[in-house]
């Protein structure tokens, strides 16, 4: 599959899932726009060694106005939009009673009202060209609810919601919009919860255990690389059905 000429933003790809897409978008000859803080020279010194253009933006997709500026930077620099990635997400750990009203707020905009936002400033410019794959991760927690994840569950399940939308508002153009819901990846995200679990005991390689085997039957790892590869069976034409579905890639987490 080929993605030349064509150009990707993915939210969130300086590090774990979004930086293992955007290796993917890029190794199949796509122009890459990152988004996301942290080791920001490392991540366009990896997906640059692919050969194709690659940017970063430095917006808080947190902020409309941000995002805005992000989408219009994209279609100023690469020339379109043309494959949106929406990854970008946090997480908090806390039973609904004790959850941070602060925190509440930026989970749901950064992992769903940037969706939207996202989406809303996209669809114009792939509608003109009769062509774009929207493809926003969501979670096995799209599908179902874990104990103390209230806002990034309602966020992912959201997502999906939001995905199946904007998928009927496109159905009869060369326009796709689909979720994936990953099971555990081993990301900084993830880690934290690790790291979290393992002060618990003072061991780190038993909290990993423990977080699979609570959870995902394979007991092991999903990787951005294998999220990256569905990616690109979406972006390809022999996806071009595959619309509005929400698709677990979780070492059979949801089949229990
Ligand atoms: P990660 O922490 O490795 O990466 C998150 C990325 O989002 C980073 O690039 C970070 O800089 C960026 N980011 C965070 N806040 C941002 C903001 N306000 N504006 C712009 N960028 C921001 O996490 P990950 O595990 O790779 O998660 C990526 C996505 O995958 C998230 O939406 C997460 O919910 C989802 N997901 C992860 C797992 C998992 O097991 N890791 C499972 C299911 C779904």
């Amino acid at each position: 599959m080929t993605l030349d000429g064509k150009t990707a933003l993915v939210t969130g790809s300086t590090s774990g899932i979004g930086l293992g897409i955007a290796c993917k978008l890029a190794e199949a000859g796509a122009d890459v726009m990152l988004n996301g803080f942290g080791d920001v020279d490392a991540a366009i010194a990896r997906v640059s060694g692919y050969g194709t253009r690659v940017l970063h933006h430095p917006a808080d997709v947190s902020d409309a106005a941000q995002i805005e500026e992000m989408v219009s930077q994209t279609r100023r620099d690469l020339g379109s939009l043309d494959v949106l990635i929406n990854n970008a997400g946090i997480q908090h750990v806390a039973p609904v009673e004790q959850f941070p009203v602060a925190r509440w707020d930026s989970i749901i905009a950064i992992n769903l009202s940037s969706v939207f936002h996202t989406m809303r400033l996209a669809l114009p410019g792939m509608r003109e060209r009769n062509w774009g794959r929207i493809i926003n991760i969501s979670s096995v927690h799209g599908l179902v609810a874990s104990a103390q994840k209230a806002a990034y569950v309602a966020a992912k399940h959201g997502v999906i919601g939001l995905t199946k939308t904007v998928a009927l508002e496109t159905a009869t153009t060369g326009i796709t919009c689909n979720a994936l819901c990953p099971g555990w990846v081993l990301t900084p995200l993830v880690q934290e919860q690790i790291d979290n679990k393992a002060r618990e005991h003072g061991d780190a390689a038993r909290a990993t255990r423990e977080l699979l085997m609570e959870k995902q039957p394979s007991l092991d790892f999903v990787t951005p690389e294998e999220l990256g590869e569905l990616t690109l069976f979406l972006c390809s034409d022999a996806g071009r059905q595959v619309r509005g579905a929400a698709w677990n890639i979780d070492g059979g987490w949801v089949a229990q």
